[in-house]
């Protein structure tokens, strides 16, 4: 029997990593490896990164990383892919996404072996690696001098417009900042290296790239419309007036032609419908963390400014406008074991997040997670990262919830399935229809 409160503490090696294998037969061994890249980040071998063409990071919401862009060795420090695709390797992988979270000490590498790019994890070769490609019309500029990769980037392999519109967050500082977000802390890391990096974006220049996509492109199917909280205004705009104008310029020039997501606060159904309306098809109210207690020291702006009870109240008659399937609240997957208010156990966090998911699932709403990395500046910066075994069990519990409430494949995220998923910052695509291994 496998003592897995030692295995908690220990950064992952083979032997490890094959023990999980061995006792997680329900998940895809592409997943268990997915979370445990998102989890413990990835290191490069400058070399293999020379002479490639392939999509870099685009910093489009969060740094990711886990050490700051200041710490990160030169030779890849914004020469990182956006993301990998891992594939075939001793447990022949069917390719598999995952995003890049830069961490200079993580016993995964992307390295060059035979002339391939590989994953290691420490001395051992896992799985062939490819890089993104570069879509054509990142090599275009906009009639005001931006690059099309700062103002509409796209993720998960080509399949995601990213607009982040805002920035930055209203939340302002550790009384109100969530503890874990460093939309702030990326801003000001890109701000400090002199990176082209607009606060807010014009709508001309969304709409132009959005041109080029149209015209270029049929990897991208969604977009999605998201930033910071605004708090008091933007440009002398409430926040719903303020983010409902991108979609309605979008909306008006290309109806249709990608389906519309957004990531912002929890609203009122009076705000709702206008979205609906304006053509948002998928709405992401984040609730961030299940605990009660938690909430409030975890998201102490969105505690202060809307409340919990208000934010669920919210999600769930959100399901009224868009159809439940339709509003897919995250949460970040392992920030319930943040100390020092936390949750102690594995056990009493999964205990935790389950009983948020089955609330959820129980009316046909499909919450999804995001792999939680302490990233350097935020409020729980130092802390350590969740065990493999936190996101195993989690992924398990998800998906015994999802079979037994016999939910549609959330939409938006393209095709679900070990080998097909697309979603790169958690692997909960990956394990639908899974059926095991012996
Ligand atoms: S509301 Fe919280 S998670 Fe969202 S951008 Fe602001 S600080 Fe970040």
């Amino acid at each position: 029997m496998v003592d897995y409160k030692i295995l908690d503490h220990q950064i992952t090696n083979l032997n490890s990593l094959e023990n999980f294998i061995n006792n997680y037969k329900n998940i895809p061994i592409e997943a268990i490896i997915k979370q445990d890249v998102l989890r413990l980040g990835l290191r490069f071998d400058a070399n293999t990164l020379k002479n490639r063409h392939y999509k870099s990071k685009d910093y489009f919401i969060f740094s990711f990383d886990h050490v700051p862009l200041s710490e990160q060795p030169e030779e890849y420090r914004f020469k990182a892919p956006e993301e990998i695709k891992i594939l075939k390797g001793i447990y022949n992988l069917l390719p598999t996404v995952i995003s890049v979270r830069i961490d200079p000490n993580s016993p995964y590498l992307i390295t060059t072996e035979d002339e391939k790019v590989v994953l290691k994890i420490n001395q051992d070769t896992l799985a062939e690696v490819e890089f993104p490609p570069i879509p054509s019309w990142y090599n275009h500029s906009t009639a005001s001098g931006k690059f099309p990769n700062e103002i509409a980037p796209v993720i998960e392999w080509g399949y995601l417009i990213y607009l982040t519109v805002f920035r930055n967050c209203q939340y302002f500082g550790k009384d109100e900042e969530c503890a874990f977000c460093d939309i702030n802390h990326n801003w000001r890391q890109q701000k400090n290296f002199k990176r082209p990096y607009t606060g807010i974006k014009d709508i001309k220049d969304i709409l132009e790239v959005l041109s080029w996509i149209d015209k270029e492109d049929d990897t991208a199917k969604v977009y999605t419309i998201t930033g910071g909280s605004v708090v008091t205004d933007l440009q002398g705009k409430k926040e719903q007036d303020f983010y409902i104008q991108y979609i309605e310029a979008i909306e008006s020039q290309f109806h249709g032609r990608w389906m519309g997501k957004m990531v912002v606060q929890a609203w009122e159904k009076k705000d709702l419908i206008r979205f609906k309306e304006t053509g948002i098809q998928v709405y992401h109210p984040n609730y961030e963390v299940w605990d009660k207690r938690l909430f409030p020291l975890l998201c102490p702006g969105k505690e202060r400014f809307i409340g919990r009870d208000n934010w669920i109240r919210r999600i769930i008659e959100a399901a009224e406008i868009f159809g439940p399937s339709y509003v897919i609240p995250n949460f970040v997957g392992g920030v319930e074991l943040a100390k020092p208010y936390g949750f102690s156990t594995v056990e009493e966090a999964i205990q935790s997040t389950s009983e948020g998911l089955d609330f959820f699932m129980s009316k046909g709403i499909v919450p999804r997670f995001t792999t939680w990395c302490p990233e350097p500046y935020t409020t729980l910066g130092n802390q350590k990262k969740p065990p493999l075994r936190y996101f195993l069990e989690l992924l398990t519990r998800w998906k015994e919830l999802f079979e037994k409430y016999n939910l549609p494949v959330p939409p938006g995220y393209g095709e679900p399935g070990r080998g097909k998923a697309v979603f790169s910052v958690s692997a909960f695509m990956d394990i639908i229809g899974y059926r095991g291994r012996d």
